[in-house]
């Protein structure tokens, strides 16, 4: 925490490693009573800060912090009635909490898509420590579009790095390039 700005509560006073024998926990939206809770069995992966305006963040937070568990792994246990997809047409569909607002998953309902088969969750909506820390900043640039001052951006930038999040203006070069992988294969110029 620089005392100007917030990237994120949970990483603002420093990253916590993540467990390699966490298994898994119980995500719970903000409301007091009649929480939405979903069941992930699994530990997440590509865990990463999110500037762009889509994904949920907590209030005065620049960045989400976000990650992905196979879909099958993932269960709405309490509540699923409160549930609503934030936008029909995105390529994401955010499941969000109808009473508080918080996103509890996005799923990819294409399955032509290169991410298709993992779900998008918030580890902080988790109390169980164990969840893969994030690892790099995407869609740094996007915190601008939000009414960040683009001003601000040096020290953003010097931030992420400080706390070792290599900031990118997209994903991550390995997703990035995972990514062209399943088009290149899927149009056919990638033959293996
Ligand atoms: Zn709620
Ligand atoms: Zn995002």
């Amino acid at each position: 925490m620089t005392g100007t700005f917030s990237l994120h509560p949970s990483i603002d006073g420093g990253i916590q490693a993540g467990s390699s024998s966490f298994t898994g926990g119980t995500l719970a939206c903000r409301c007091a009573k009649d929480p939405v809770r979903v069941r992930v069995d699994s530990q997440s992966a590509h865990n990463h800060a999110c500037g762009c305006t889509k994904c949920w963040k907590p209030k005065g937070a620049l960045f989400s912090l976000v990650a992905v568990v196979p879909r099958d792994k993932l269960k709405v246990t309490e509540h699923a009635e409160k549930l609503a997809v934030v936008d029909p047409k995105a390529t994401i569909q955010r499941h969000a909490c109808s009473q508080c607002g918080v996103h509890m998953y996005g799923r990819i309902e294409n399955s032509g898509h290169p991410l298709y088969g993992l779900d998008f969750i918030h580890t902080e909506l988790s109390t169980e420590p164990g969840w893969s820390e994030p690892k790099f900043a995407a869609f740094v640039s996007s915190i601008i579009e939000s009414g960040t001052d683009p001003q601000m951006m040096g020290a953003v930038r010097a931030r992420l790095k400080e706390l070792g999040l290599e900031p990118y203006d997209c994903l991550s070069p390995d997703l990035m390039d995972a990514i062209a992988t399943h088009t290149a294969k899927a149009s056919g110029v990638l033959k293996r």
